[in-house]
């Protein structure tokens, strides 16, 4: 869709494009000499990394892709379907589609033997520190996917598409599942890096050409309609790529994008540890705090998994409200832009996370912040933890992953 339009879609499939110019303005880029069509978000992404008007945003169509997708898998007959989901590991809780895969798969336990298969690509591998071995990360993927009613993924692939590590691996198991003839229908949350990853896919073909590259960028909904993406499979198989599934519950869909680059990693995640005890808060940027409400007897030890752009702070509980107050948006970042900003975010909300830990040496328990990141607590007995965070933003706790 963003470049080559006649190239990227099938004319033989209506259903592919019907979605992927409609309602955008076409705009000429002739600046190296070669007239090539963009639509006005593409060219405004591609020249200045930014949605330019509000009207093209405005004028950008509802996919729904349970209705859209699940139609054409349940249509297929003599092919095998394999939904491949793209998973951000710096944000895995966050990034999961469930309710996506849980309309697109049957229920765990239910599949028929012609029934679509789930591959799960866990991307930006990059990002994870080097003690978060493949064996013990695809192990707990398939116990957080069982842990959420999630069918079982025929298989967990751990990629980057910034360096290209498990590409060719994950392309060989894609090729298996589908057999000789078949559709892999790409799904995944906005920022999990589904559009780089098609693209590393392509360049691990020899197909990848830069003029034809998708668009990527740390801004939401980059893609609009199911685009085939050519090339990438054998013949008789077809890729298809479909718009990002906005997540209102990650931190990062209601920020701005200068906000958006703050929060996505931008290397390998180093750990910050804080020890903290009663009476103490850690405030992570202006958009999440933890309170340790209560620590009998034991100092707790939080590690803060986040971008190294996230600026975090501790000190006394009682004085928190008022150093949100002073500095979030200006010295405590994400936000940017001050009190304003601050008051058109609205302020956060409480939730009370209680923990039993049995041992400070290791996480015992991680807090994740959809968007944001998470938080691995150690603590040598019981703890009751207030994590704050914007309204609607999802905090769960869950079994550390570290
Ligand atoms: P999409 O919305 O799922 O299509 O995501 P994009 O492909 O646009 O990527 C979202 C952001 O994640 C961009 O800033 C990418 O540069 C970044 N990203 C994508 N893949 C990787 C990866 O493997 N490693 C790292 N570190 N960043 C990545």
């Amino acid at each position: 869709f963003s470049e080559r339009v006649d190239s990227w879609l099938d004319d033989e499939d209506e259903e592919a494009d019907e979605n992927s110019v409609e309602g955008l303005r076409i705009a000429e880029d002739v600046s190296n000499g070669t007239a090539r069509v963009l639509c006005t978000r593409c060219f405004s992404l591609t020249n200045y990394g930014r949605i330019k008007s509000a009207m093209a945003e405005a004028a950008l169509p509802e996919f729904d892709l349970a209705k859209r997708v699940g139609r054409k898998l349940a249509l297929q007959r003599f092919r095998r379907s394999v939904v491949l989901c793209v998973v951000d590991a710096a944000d895995f809780d966050g990034s999961l589609p469930r309710n996506a895969l849980r309309a697109l798969l049957p229920a765990a336990g239910q599949a028929a033997a012609d029934a679509p298969q789930l591959v799960m690509a866990i991307n930006k591998v990059d990002l994870l520190p080097t003690q978060a071995t493949p064996l013990r990360v695809q192990a707990w993927a398939r116990r957080r996917a069982r842990q959420g009613g999630l069918p079982q993924p025929a298989r967990v692939a751990l990629v980057s598409a910034a360096s290209g590590t498990g590409v060719p691996s994950l392309l060989r198991t894609l090729h298996e599942e589908v057999g000789g003839r078949g559709d892999v229908w790409v799904v995944g949350a906005q920022n999990a890096g589904k559009s780089s990853l098609i693209n590393a896919m392509r360049r691990a073909v020899g197909k990848g050409d830069i003029k034809a590259e998708i668009t990527t960028a740390a801004l939401p909904g980059t893609t609009l309609g199911m685009l085939k993406v050519p090339g990438v499979m054998p013949p008789k198989c077809k890729m298809f790529d479909t718009p990002g599934v906005p997540h209102k519950f990650q931190l990062t869909s209601r920020l701005s994008a200068d906000e958006v680059r703050l929060l996505l990693p931008r290397r390998r995640l180093r750990p910050r540890t804080y020890r903290l005890g009663e009476g103490q808060s850690l405030l992570m940027g202006g958009c999440a705090r933890v309170d340790i409400l209560s620590s009998p007897g034991a100092t707790l030890y939080l590690t803060v998994w986040a971008s190294d752009d996230v600026i975090c702070h501790f000190g006394r509980t009682d004085s928190a409200d008022e150093r949100l107050e002073k500095h979030s948006g200006v010295t405590l970042v994400p936000p940017l832009g001050g009190p304003e900003r601050r008051e058109e975010l609205g302020p956060l909300v409480a939730d009370d996370v209680d923990i039993t830990g049995t041992s400070w040496k290791f996480s015992t328990v991680d807090v994740a912040i959809a968007g944001l990141g998470w938080l691995g607590v150690g603590v040598a007995g019981n703890a009751l933890l207030r994590v704050w965070a914007h309204k609607g933003v999802a905090v769960t706790t869950r079994e550390a992953l570290l």
